[in-house]
């Protein structure tokens, strides 16, 4: 289902991109199986994001994320760990949304990644314009009529779970039960950009000493390259 974060094409992802929605679909053309970009456009918020964390958790062997937050109450910083087991598990229902709202029933279908594409390039200029745009795009059935606009944008958030992610934390200074919004996608985006950084300082490091091109050293199995590093970190001149 995905391969590890560290092939030579994975050198050319921009993670100081402010295109989101296009960074993680070329991430996952390459990384996720089916290669394909079109399949990955086509994919639900939700399973966009769980196939990132996926590869984020094969490239390191994670079986959980740490975070860190701090307390909305008494200030304190504090840290926890998201286990990824549940949040790969998470099923993502395809069948449309059905809203009941004062006796009418709206349905909406799931948003996609050409959807976020499609409202990024729209450019909507205030939170209502975005709302609005949203409804228009996935409204399958009935009629929206302005009050209905936050019930909706809840029911949508609530009916994708990754993508609007809280988790409930105790404070260990003050015992307080907070709610933490986590966005899944910046900190998987996070731990691969991190990845990309420690891969071309490796390949720096390699190149430098032995005059390898960047596919030679990244064909080396990493635990022979972590070796080379190790003869060169012990052998300063
Ligand atoms: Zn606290």
């Amino acid at each position: 289902m995905a391969r590890a974060f560290g092939a030579l094409e994975d050198l050319d992802l921009d993670f100081a991109s402010a295109d989101r929605p296009q960074l993680v679909t070329q991430l996952l053309a390459q990384c996720a199986t089916p290669r394909d970009a079109a399949f990955w456009w086509a994919q639900p918020v939700s399973g966009r994001t769980a196939a990132l964390l996926q590869v984020a958790a094969r490239s390191e062997n994670l079986s959980a994320l740490p975070f860190s937050a701090q307390c909305s109450l008494c200030g304190e910083p504090f840290e926890f760990e998201l286990p990824l087991a549940p949040l790969l598990a998470t099923a993502i229902d395809p069948a449309p949304l059905k809203v009941e709202l004062h006796s009418r029933t709206l349905a909406l279908r799931r948003a996609t990644g050409n959807d976020l594409r499609h409202w990024r390039a729209a450019r909507p200029s205030s939170q209502e314009q975005a709302v609005q745009l949203m409804l228009d795009s996935l409204l399958l059935e009935g009629e929206v009529q302005a009050e209905d606009h936050a019930p909706l944008a809840a029911a949508l958030a609530n009916a994708d779970p990754l993508a609007a992610f809280a988790v409930a934390c105790q404070c260990p200074a003050c015992g307080a039960d907070r709610e933490v919004d986590i966005d899944l996608d910046a900190a998987a985006l996070a731990r691969l950009q991190q990845r990309q950084r420690a891969l071309l300082l490796d390949i720096h490091r390699l190149a430098s000493r032995y005059g390898w091109s960047e596919a030679q050293v990244l064909a080396i199995p990493a635990p022979r390259r972590a070796h080379y590093l190790a003869l060169i970190e012990s052998h300063h001149e």
